[in-house]
């Protein structure tokens, strides 16, 4: 029998490719988004006491009832927006498995997504799988602005999805209010949902502040909403995300749901609520502490022709090597592979139809020590060109 592939043309995501390609040639590994210093000591505590009370066996598929609540008070004290956490809210295996079912949720045979590059790459192949057509519409270097009028000529009959990603990633830029409005505008007669991805809710740099869907009641309305505890408490690998939407859109949600995860690991759950129990405010510094992070990096790599790029949020920035090399990025990255023994993630690939640009995405969730590592190298490699 011969196979036929579903996703003939979709290989392994970039970002595991890099850090394969970083392991391989013993490079320093700031593609790829994750912190490399310890999590908070009492959220492994809280784990070990999940574990050892005997949270072992199922969680509610929904989510465990102390965390969609603990979940619900976070909302309230961020946005202030007020969200029923028994009918709203639903626990997900990280952010990923979230934007998966909001799009089988969503998305017929035959229906159009409207997706914006440079895009993260798990929506595409998503909507894909769901017999969906995703139309791409660029941002552009440097500014990577939303042309609203140009999305308004990409609507047609099919379009039944229209996913964002603020602050994005790998763009490092955050959409405004003003986004929002425009995007309310567009939709307004329309029968087309909405998917925000606002994994970096809480990393916005410069005194901005995060314009979340859900703080947009009509958009809300329509919209579902993806969040991380991967990012906001620096642990990625405990997959743990939550999707929010209205009880409708939520109930649909859960039937697809029910069959992928079913639910999540159950001590994780618990630990994180009792964990947000006892630090109600934990994510607060977040914007502060990556704030830092990012000057300390930019600070080191002005002058050197790998420019920084003002970021106005996520845990990335970008660096322009046009003053160095006029090389495509993903051979540049390749070479400070090689080279410079620093691992970064081109940007291109994010594209349908890429732009000429040259930019490199960093990861600033990084100890000091590191980003200080890097900067070094990346220096030596600039100085040698
Ligand atoms: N979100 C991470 C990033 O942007 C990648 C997660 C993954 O490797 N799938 O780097």
């Amino acid at each position: 029998m011969r196979f036929r592939s579903k996703l003939p043309d979709v290989g392994t995501t970039l970002f595991t490719v890099i850090s394969r390609r970083a392991q391989e040639e013993g490079a320093l590994n700031i593609g790829q988004g994750f912190p490399d210093y310890p999590i908070d000591p009492r959220l492994g505590e809280a784990l070990q006491a999940a574990v050892a009370e005997g949270r072992n066996q199922y969680a509610p598929m929904e989510g465990v009832v102390e965390l969609r609540e603990r979940i619900a008070a976070k909302l309230a004290a961020s946005y202030p927006i007020a969200v029923d956490p028994l009918a709203e809210i639903t626990v997900t295996c990280g952010g990923t498995e979230a934007l998966y079912d909001a799009i089988q949720t969503v998305v017929s045979p035959g229906d159009e997504v409207i997706v914006f590059d440079p895009a993260y790459d798990a929506y595409e192949p998503a909507v894909r799988l769901a017999g969906g057509r995703c139309i791409r519409i660029a941002l552009a270097p440097p500014r990577f602005r939303y042309d609203w009028d140009l999305v308004r000529a990409r609507l047609t009959e099919r379009t039944r999805l229209i996913i964002i990603n603020n602050p994005q990633n790998p763009c490092c830029t955050v959409a405004g209010r003003d986004d929002l409005e425009a995007l309310a505008g567009l939709i307004r007669d329309r029968p087309v949902s909405l998917l925000a991805d606002e994994v970096y809710e809480h990393v916005l740099f410069d005194g901005r502040r995060h314009a979340s869907v859900l703080a947009h009641p009509e958009l809300r309305e329509r919209a579902f909403v993806v969040f991380s505890f991967g990012k906001t408490l620096h642990a990625t690998g405990w997959r743990v995300g939550y999707c929010v939407a209205p009880a409708p859109l939520t109930a649909e949600l859960r039937k697809v749901h029910q069959f992928n995860t079913f639910s999540i690991a159950a001590p994780l759950q618990h630990a994180i609520a009792r964990y947000l129990a006892a630090a109600p405010d934990a994510w607060s510094g977040l914007s502060a502490f990556f704030q830092a992070k990012r000057d300390l990096l930019a600070a080191r790599l002005r002058g050197s022709g790998l420019e920084p790029v003002p970021a106005a949020g996520t845990y990335f920035q970008l660096i322009d090597y046009g003053a160095l090399d006029g090389a495509a990025d993903v051979e540049f990255a390749d070479r400070l592979i090689r080279e410079a023994k620093v691992a970064t993630i081109p940007l291109s690939p994010f594209y349908a139809d890429p732009p000429r640009m040259t930019l490199l995405r960093l990861c600033i969730a990084k100890q000091d020590a590191t980003l200080h590592d890097a900067a070094d190298r990346l220096l030596k490699f600039a100085g040698r060109l």
